[in-house]
């Protein structure tokens, strides 16, 4: 099947989470099973910088053309390059104005605007073009999260149907709901789209344009990033004022766990780390803990329980709830190594904690991928309380690393980790808790820590995780079931 994977993030030229993970290793699963895919991304800033840093740039894939909004040319190159180590194509829309821009992937323009809807409709309209003029039509379209699915409904328009779409199903991946693009609904004017558009009604909600809303009416097939999460989006407490339209579409809705990247985050060939280790040769890790510790500033040979947490600083993350725990669990003797950046309040408390428990608990603030894995590697235990966590991967590379996870049972959080409850040390592989508060977090920290010093059971469940086939190729054989559903559910062959 021909299939075109449309993001703003792919690892490894553009990602700033989960988004960029899974959009830069599915479409490699896909391949791996005999498909012709393909990505497109804008071509941001950090894509050219990755490039520029190994002295390469991608190939000019067709001449420069005009998509004109409003009369208005905007000029796009599209540019051609594939990911790491693989031969799957990525293009990229070149835009330099609302691409190249320092401060980040979705950073405002000069004067503070969040101009993305502008740039998302460029970004859509160029890479339907581009797929035309190179005579690249998919037979589906796959578009993530809120930032492409504009093409999802330029599907559904027929005054925007030509012979290259009428054979196009769409499929929209939601992988986190809380982003949805919601713009003013006057703003509708400038997109240069035709009225027909906005009678159809995909793009209104409640009065504003939303991006998202639009693509979950207009796919052929909805999915999110784990089971539970499916469940939670179409209650009015996970639905994030979607909950309604979810259910109503909730015939074409399925949840699907991600997988991770075993070229990228495997223990037994990890580039980053200072010793290789795996379930049958377990011993490099606790030279990768001695290496983090000495880097956190702390004692090497410390015995008692490090944990680690990796994020982005926002409330979803809940990292809050840990930033109040601390000191009281580091009053237990535990120690705590803190990656992420974002919020400055939360960044503030990172940096205070610091200054207070010099040695004990550390934060780097920042982005740091390298750094990523030597504390997947190195720490005995992470923390993911999130409120909400649509799948959550930072967990999985845990597993993978024999780092055992303490997570709340929320979204792909509760299916990735089989929580340990004092009988089942055969399949165990993390700690659960529900409750969002900092008391309750403590809590299940503690008792984590005292199986921590039960070295067996301890052993058992690093094993039990460091065995879960958490690879893309399970999760890729569902998606071709979606695909072959998307095409069905139009009359289209497959
Ligand atoms: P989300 O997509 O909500 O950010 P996920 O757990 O699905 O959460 O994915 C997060 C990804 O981003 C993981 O690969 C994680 O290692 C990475 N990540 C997040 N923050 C940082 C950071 N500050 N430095 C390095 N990697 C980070």
């Amino acid at each position: 099947m021909r299939i075109s994977h449309l993001s703003a993030e792919c690892s490894p030229f553009a990602k700033t989470g989960g988004l960029g993970d899974v959009v830069g290793a599915l479409p490699k699963a896909l391949a791996r099973r005999g498909h012709d895919v393909d990505i497109w991304i804008p071509f941001h800033l950090e894509a050219a910088q990755w490039y520029r840093r190994r002295l390469q740039w991608p190939i000019e894939a067709t001449p420069p053309f005009d998509v004109s909004i409003l009369g208005r040319p905007y000029r796009v190159g599209i540019l051609k390059g594939h990911l790491p180590h693989n031969d799957v194509p990525v293009y990229f829309v070149a835009h330099d104005p609302l691409f190249h821009r320092p401060g980040g992937l979705y950073a405002p323009n000069d004067s503070g605007m969040d101009d993305g809807l502008w740039r998302f409709t460029i970004f859509v309209r160029a890479a339907l073009e581009a797929m035309r003029r190179l005579g690249r039509s998919p037979q589906v379209l796959h578009t993530h999260d809120w930032h492409p699915a504009l093409a999802t409904m330029l599907g559904a328009w027929s005054g925007w149907r030509n012979r290259w779409f009428d054979d196009v199903s769409s499929v929209l991946t939601i992988h986190n709901i809380q982003y949805q693009g919601a713009y003013p609904g006057h703003l509708f004017t400038t997109l240069g789209l035709p009225d027909d558009v906005r009678t159809g009604g995909l793009l209104d909600f409640r009065g504003s344009l939303n991006f998202l809303k639009g693509g979950i009416e207009a796919a052929d097939v909805i999915t999110t990033v784990s089971p539970t999460f499916a469940a939670e989006i179409q209650t009015p407490a996970g639905g994030a004022g979607l909950d309604a339209v979810l259910r109503g579409r909730n015939h074409r809705l399925t949840g699907i766990l991600n997988g991770i990247d075993r070229q990228v985050w495997n223990p037994a060939a990890d580039p980053h780390i200072s010793a290789r280790y795996s379930v049958d040769e377990p011993s490099g890790k606790s030279e990768c803990r001695h290496e983090l510790l000495r880097t956190a500033g702390f004692e090497p040979g410390d015995p008692g329980m490090v944990l680690g947490a990796i994020g982005r600083l926002v409330d979803q993350k809940g990292f809050d709830l840990l930033l109040e725990a601390a000191p009281e669990l580091i009053r237990r003797g535990l120690r705590i190594v803190m990656l992420g950046s974002g919020e400055p309040a939360l960044e503030g408390a990172m940096r205070l904690l610091e200054s207070h428990h010099h040695g004990q608990f550390r934060a780097f603030l920042g982005y740091d991928e390298a750094l990523s894995h030597r504390i997947e590697a190195g720490v005995d235990a992470l923390v993911m309380p999130s409120r909400f966590e649509p799948c959550g991967l930072t967990q999985m590379y845990s597993l993978a690393y024999g780092t055992v996870p303490i997570v709340r049972k929320t979204g792909g959080l509760a299916d990735s980790v089989i929580a340990y409850d004092g009988y089942n040390e055969n399949i165990a592989t993390g700690f659960h808790f529900d409750d969002p508060s900092p008391h309750a977090l403590a809590a299940e920290i503690l008792s984590a820590q005292h199986i921590f010093f039960q070295r067996g059971t301890w052993y058992r469940l690093m094993r039990n995780g460091m065995s879960v086939d958490n690879s893309w190729e399970h999760a890729a054989g569902l998606y071709e079931g979606v695909y072959q559903r998307a095409r069905e559910v139009r009359g289209l062959a497959w």
